[in-house]
């Protein structure tokens, strides 16, 4: 059975990247009738950051990608928080030492500071492993009674995986195809468990992809590097038989230049990379984030699928469920692909487009509460109306169309200057009586009342028209003039009119 966990560590707010992580596992998951797992992995103490797991699971949740296990979730191979599974880990690393695989290390951390600065000054980089552990403080140069006393005695020591010398690791990833690593050139030994009795990432990661039978490990491209020392933890373990297959996802990239898509991206250029708005804990300070910048979970999955991987066709719209039947690892690309912002927003104008007016203007009275600002439902319906086409986000009602709700409070200069004549006043002033007189306040039968006066004193359109906009809108924006007298009322353009006139 197709079995796959997202398995953020909590040390901050999920990142775009991860969130990606998270939609392929998810539509892998439901491809293939699979359960999509959630796993805290909060066994470095040293980088836990409050509110960050509650943060992880609202956004799993406001992308649609809810897990079927998972903390505050349950199921039957719980618990699904790292650090609520402490205990489990130990027995592993001792196995591990029991047959060789691992061994314990008493070096303090400022011996392995010091050898590390001794590294340095002969710009060579200090590491624990094969060439150098045999000189130093471990169980592979100590006797059996010698390490005994010192575990005895209360020294402090970490669990470390003894890497076997010169030996190549190949192993089929799903996406890059066979990838090889030679033990000696890359890899050191790795600290496993450590002192304060807690694993660290790759024997958790192991461990729990095995106890909680996860099929396929689906993740981002920067444990790549950590695959070689899983597959052979796998061996060393006796679990090679049950091993996931593994799949490395490419970087999204940044919008310019070189390197991976970084928050810094996002505040210089104008972008959330964040799902869900954030404060950090210690700061105060408040990172943007999709939810509340406008964007709909739709368009936010829709753009993020399409960050590594593509359908083989020319489509470029897809629902979560339309992705699920159609999602593969096969067509998920090598390379990292670069983050388009201006994408995003086309891919939220085209959800923003699909949904319906009644739906539109509830996500708009929530703008207009914010604002103070009452309005009926059948105006607020007939704004939305007439000014969805030019919008992208929900934000953008407000912004097109604030007019239709508070009379403007400057008048755009420019076109003060063009239009506005010494005889406009009086002019308005007539049109103002005229449309007091105006029983059914329509837009058709206003523009009739409108055409017949002008006609009557052969007024030049233009010449009214602007100013008269100016003084409903403020500018020279806008729909059809008589469209906006209707929504308004004849009240309130009278008065508007009257304003702008004074
Ligand atoms: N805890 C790791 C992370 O934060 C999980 C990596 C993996 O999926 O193995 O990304």
């Amino acid at each position: 059975k197709v079995r796959v966990r997202f398995a953020p560590s909590p040390t901050g707010p999920l990142h775009m990247g991860g969130v990606r992580t998270a939609l392929f596992n998810y539509l892998f998951a439901k491809k293939h009738g699979g359960d999509f797992i959630l796993r805290i992995e909060d066994t470095d103490q040293t980088r836990f950051v409050p509110g960050a797991e509650e943060y992880i699971i609202e956004s799993l949740n406001w992308c649609g990608l809810s897990p079927v296990e998972g903390p505050g979730i349950g199921g039957e191979f719980g618990p699904y928080r790292q650090s609520e599974r402490k205990e489990l880990y130990k027995k592993y690393a001792g196995q591990l030492v029991e047959t060789g695989w691992a061994y314990y290390a008493f070096d303090t951390p400022n011996e392995i500071d010091a050898l590390r600065k001794a590294a340095e000054v002969n710009k060579e980089t200090f590491s624990y492993g094969i060439g150098t552990r045999d000189k130093l403080n471990n169980s592979l140069n100590l006797s059996e009674e010698e390490v005994q006393q010192k575990i005895a005695a209360g020294d402090a020591y970490v669990i470390r995986f003894k890497m076997p010398e010169d030996t190549d690791v190949t192993e089929e990833d799903l996406i890059r195809g066979s990838v090889t690593f030679n033990t000696t050139k890359s890899l050191d030994d790795k600290v496993l468990f450590k002192s304060d009795g807690m694993p660290t990432y790759h024997l958790a990661n192991v461990v729990d992809d095995h106890l909680m039978e996860i099929s396929h490990v689906i993740r981002g491209e920067e444990w790549l590097p950590s695959m070689p020392l899983h597959v052979l933890l796998y061996k060393a373990l006796g679990w090679e038989e049950t091993k996931p297959r593994f799949a490395h996802l490419p970087l999204i990239l940044k919008p310019v230049g070189k390197g991976k898509l970084s928050k810094r991206d996002g505040d210089k250029l104008g972008f959330p990379v964040f799902p869900l708005e954030w404060t950090d804990p210690k700061t105060g300070d408040v990172s943007r984030g999709y939810r509340e910048d406008g964007y709909f979970p739709e368009a936010f999955m829709n753009l993020l699928a399409l960050l590594g991987w593509n359908p083989g066709t020319e489509q470029e719209f897809f629902t979560l469920d339309e992705l699920t039947e159609i999602f593969s690892l096969e067509r998920v690309v090598k390379s990292g692909s670069r983050f388009d912002p201006e994408k995003a927003k086309w891919f939220n104008k085209h959800y923003f487009q699909q949904k319906s007016v009644e739906e539109l203007s509830g996500l708009f009275k929530v703008v207009l509460a914010e604002k103070g600002v009452e309005a009926s439902d059948e105006k607020i319906n007939a704004v939305v109306a007439e000014i969805k086409e030019r919008c992208e986000f929900v934000s953008d009602i407000w912004e097109q169309g604030t007019y239709f709700f508070e009379a403007p409070t400057e008048y755009d200069a420019k076109t003060v200057k063009k239009r506005w004549k010494e005889n406009t006043p009086g002019q308005l002033t007539e049109i103002a009586n005229l449309f007091e007189t105006i029983e059914d306040w329509k837009a058709d039968s206003i523009k009739e009342a409108f055409s017949t006066f002008m006609n009557e004193k052969e007024w030049g359109f233009g010449v009214i028209m602007n100013p008269l906009r100016l003084s409903l809108v403020g500018g020279n924006v806008g729909p059809d003039l008589f469209v906006i007298c209707e929504l308004l009322g004849k009240e309130e353009t009278v008065s508007r009119m009257k304003l702008a006139i004074e």
